[in-house]
């Protein structure tokens, strides 16, 4: 698909927009409000814009979901009701248009994921800064926003300044898309939080999503899995359970599967400062055809062996097996199917805030009216991951924070 020419600058509406943040919500934020006729500039701390969204990149992009917008809109959880009516507005279809008219082509992967066919971040970001550019938009890097002064000014730190590395802005509306509060490295640190905090704006305090859990793990199950897929499996925690796979850690437990579970998973652990994760290691097969099948002698076969012939049970799943199964249960083929099919793996904390890919918590919704202006700070919005909401993996997230940016 040919890569159209940037938009031609639209006629200025004689305001002006400033846009804290050069994330994908503020970028899209620019984007529209340039749109609109708004005399544009972004400020960003980093030296470059949208870096968290290029590592994004590097898991190939997954930038949508191509489900039904009623099955997508669940996804969302008690944001939904906020988050809905823009969703419909600029959900998944007009996701992919928009990079269709960014001449990145997108594409449907076999979970219903939706990625740039180039399965990264860079050629999209490239095109979407031309563009902004093309629109009259100004960025500027190094800019790192600490707050307000007494006259209502934005203060940004920077080594632009000739002064006092200090310089300040106003403009008609402001616009915050600062970020969560993990991958700090990647620009997003979240002291926004005290900053706005200190205004009297609520907010809710960060918490981990989309994350790994510490577990215990013996030192004979590292060696032997650290690095392993576990698959198919299902994960149970409370009343949500999840297919899929994840993958053992030194620490204990990542990948797909344990971040679709962890908002469960984390609160769980949040209120009862412990948490239990139930797996199915067969989920394709009943208790009674496991316990059937371990029934039959297993003649000169180790256990291992058994549990792979028996039921296809590889060395990391069986590995797991010994790992929490007292042996009275290994020699009891009614136990240890009810083992297998409800092997209970307990968590000891979920791995730090900094490693998670997104995080719950920031700007409590009561502080903001349905365009996401804080009602104590009229023409200030906030966008994007820093609004308290989440939503799991599968682009959602990267949804959310170019959806919101329609409002402005
Ligand atoms: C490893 C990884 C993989 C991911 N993969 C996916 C995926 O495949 N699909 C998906 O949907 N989501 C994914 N995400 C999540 C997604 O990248 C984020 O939710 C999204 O980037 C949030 O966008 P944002 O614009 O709100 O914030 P950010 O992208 O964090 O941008 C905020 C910007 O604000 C700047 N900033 C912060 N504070 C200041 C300040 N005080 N002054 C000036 N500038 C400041 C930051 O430098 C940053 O550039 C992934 C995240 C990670 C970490």
């Amino acid at each position: 698909m040919p890569e159209q020419s940037p938009t031609s600058a639209p006629t200025p509406n004689g305001k002006t927009a400033m846009i804290i943040g050069a994330g994908p919500a503020g970028l899209m934020a620019a984007e529209r409000l340039a749109g609109e006729g708004y005399a544009v500039t972004l400020y960003e701390g980093m030296p470059s814009a949208g870096r968290k969204f290029l590592m994004a990149g590097k898991s190939g992009l997954n930038i949508t979901h191509s489900e039904d917008l009623e099955t997508f809109l669940t996804r969302y959880g008690t944001a939904r009701e906020r988050l809905e009516p823009h969703l419909r507005k600029f959900g998944p279809a007009q996701i992919r248009d928009w990079c269709a008219g960014l001449g990145i082509e997108t594409f449907v992967g076999s979970s219903g994921r939706v990625f740039p066919t180039a399965m990264k971040a860079s050629p999209l970001l490239r095109a979407w800064l031309k563009r902004l550019d093309g629109l009259g938009c100004k960025i500027h890097y190094r800019h790192y926003w600490t707050g307000w002064n007494d006259a209502g000014q934005a203060v940004f730190k920077t080594p632009d300044s000739p002064t006092n590395g200090e310089t300040t802005a106003t403009a008609d509306i402001t616009i915050l898309a600062l970020g969560g509060g993990s991958w700090k490295r990647l620009g997003s640190d979240g002291k926004w939080m005290d900053i706005l905090q200190n205004e009297g704006i609520k907010c809710t305090p960060f918490k981990p999503a989309n994350c790994g859990f510490e577990v215990n793990w013996t030192d004979h199950l590292i060696d032997k899995c650290a690095g392993q897929p576990v698959k198919p499996v299902t994960l149970t925690c409370r009343t949500q359970t999840v297919r899929g796979e994840f993958v053992i850690s030194k620490t204990g437990i990542e990948g797909s599967a344990v971040y679709a579970i962890s908002a469960t998973l984390r609160d769980q652990w949040l209120e009862t400062g412990t948490a239990t994760l139930t797996l199915d290691l067969a989920p394709d097969r009943t208790l009674e055809d496991v316990t059937a099948r371990l029934a039959k002698p297993r003649g000169k076969n180790s256990m291992g062996n058994h549990l792979r012939k028996s039921l296809g049970l590889d060395a990391t799943k069986t590995a797991l097996i010994f790992e929490v199964t007292p042996r009275e249960t290994l020699n009891d083929p009614a136990k240890l199917a009810t083992a297998i099919k409800s092997l209970p793996i307990k968590i000891t904390k979920p791995r730090p805030i900094d490693e998670a890919i997104s995080t719950a918590g920031g700007v409590a919704w009561e502080e903001l009216d349905e365009t996401f202006q804080l009602i104590k700070r009229p023409g200030t919005y906030c966008l994007g991951e820093m609004v308290d909401w989440e939503a799991p993996t599968g682009g959602y997230l990267l949804s959310g924070c170019f959806v919101s940016s329609t409002l402005a």
